[in-house]
Formats: structure tokens, C-alpha cells, sequence
């Protein structure tokens, strides 16, 4: 078993399921704590394509830095996403509380991300169809229209999926055909702002907001 672990090994871990056998006869069985590096190594090559799985061995070997790092990668994912995955072998290994903290965690983070969108349609930077006059406006929100309803389909989209929402560019279809119907200011400028918004302004705030959200870890022995 110690093969995959010697510098210049020519043995590699192939499959999570792999990884787990060889950890869990190193470090909890014999606890050879050497393998440990090694191990979150291995375990990191995963974290894209399955945070769930990942997280839930993080926790298992109570590597809370993976452990973190593989929840706020889970915000990728949607709500189903998050529940309905190839983890379940993985998830057996932890504690329930532990599950709900992540499950938790998806949760509050989709609330963040959805109002951290809010904070930046409003603030400033001054866009230019901010000052204009012929777009109608919603009642009681001093904002035009357009936005509104932009703002309530970007949020929704990332309630259900905190980060990767803000990838899905046809978000921008609506916007832009408002823009191009405009006799007034949202035409001066809103092609060129309206992307600048959604790549730049918009992630900042959401990456702000997303670190506030705490994952609560509590490890037992
Ligand atoms: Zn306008």
C-alpha cells in the first residue's frame, strides 16, 4: 500500500474509492500519519468533479482545510445537485450533522449571493440607464423595470446555485433587448455596462458576500 506514497512512485491513486482504501488502512488503521500530505493531494485532484464525495472524506479524515475548500467548490453546484450525486458511499462516513452543515451552508450562501446582487444593481458605480427617462419604472423601487426583473431572475438563478449562476450568459438575453428598445440613456452606454456589471461588479460582490457565510464544523473523535 505504501507504493503510492514514495517519492517517484510509478503506483498512482486512481479513483476516490482507491484513495479511501489506501487512507483508511495507512492513517486509521496503522495511523501512518506521513501519508497525510500525500493523501490531500490525491483527494484535491477530485475537487472539481466531485466536491460532495470530497468533502465528505475531508471530514472523514477531519482535513478541515479540504473540507472548506471542497464546500464553498459544492456552491457549483445546484440545490439537486448537491442531494442527488454519486456520493452517497462517502457521505456514509460522516456524521449527519456534519451533512446539514453543508446542506446549511448551500443554503444560507444562496440567500447571500441572491442579495449580494441587490447591493450591486444599486450602488455605484452610476449607470447610465440610471439617468434614464424614458424607460418605465417599478413602483417603489426607483429602478427601471428592466433591471427589476433582470435582478429577480439572476437571483433566483443564484438561490439554487450560489456560484456558477453567474456563467450562464443568457441571463443577459432580456437586458439587452430592453436596451436595444431604449430611445433614452440605457442605449448610450448599457451594451458596454450591462456585461461589466454581470463579469465584474456582480462576482466582487458575491465573492464578498459568499465569505461571510460560515460552514460550521464541529469534528468528534
Ligand atoms: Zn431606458
Amino acid at each position: 500500500m505504501l507504493r503510492f506514497w514514495y517519492p517517484g512512485a510509478e503506483r498512482r491513486i486512481d479513483s476516490l474509492e482507491q484513495l479511501r482504501e489506501a487512507l483508511d488502512l495507512l492513517l486509521l488503521k496503522y495511523d501512518v500519519q506521513f501519508v497525510g500530505p500525500v493523501g490531500r493531494r490525491y483527494l484535491a485532484e477530485y475537487m472539481v468533479a466531485r466536491p460532495v464525495a470530497v468533502f465528505a472524506l475531508a471530514c472523514h479524515y477531519q482535513w478541515e482545510a479540504s473540507a472548506r475548500q471542497a464546500a464553498r467548490e459544492c456552491l457549483k453546484l445546484s440545490h439537486e445537485e448537491l442531494i442527488d450525486n454519486d456520493a452517497a458511499v462517502f457521505l456514509g462516513l460522516i456524521f449527519a450533522d456534519i451533512y446539514q452543515s453543508l446542506l446549511l451552508y448551500h443554503k444560507q450562501c444562496g440567500e447571500a449571493a441572491a442579495s449580494a446582487d441587490n447591493d450591486a444593481v444599486s450602488g455605484p458605480p452610476a449607470f447610465s440607464w440610471e439617468t434614464c427617462k424614458q424607460c418605465h419604472i417599478t413602483p417603489g423601487s426607483g429602478r427601471k423595470q428592466w433591471i427589476s426583473d433582470f435582478v429577480v431572475k439572476l437571483a433566483e438563478k443564484l438561490k439554487d446555485r450560489p456560484i456558477l449562476a453567474l456563467a450562464d450568459v443568457t441571463l443577459l438575453a432580456a437586458p439587452m433587448q430592453y436596451i436595444a428598445n431604449c430611445r433614452g440613456n440605457c442605449r448610450l452606454a448599457g451594451y458596454n455596462e450591462l456585461p461589466l456589471l454581470f463579469g465584474f461588479s456582480l462576482p466582487h460582490s458575491l465573492t464578498s458576500a459568499l465569505d461571510k457565510v460560515e460552514l460550521k464544523l464541529n469534528f468528534k473523535d
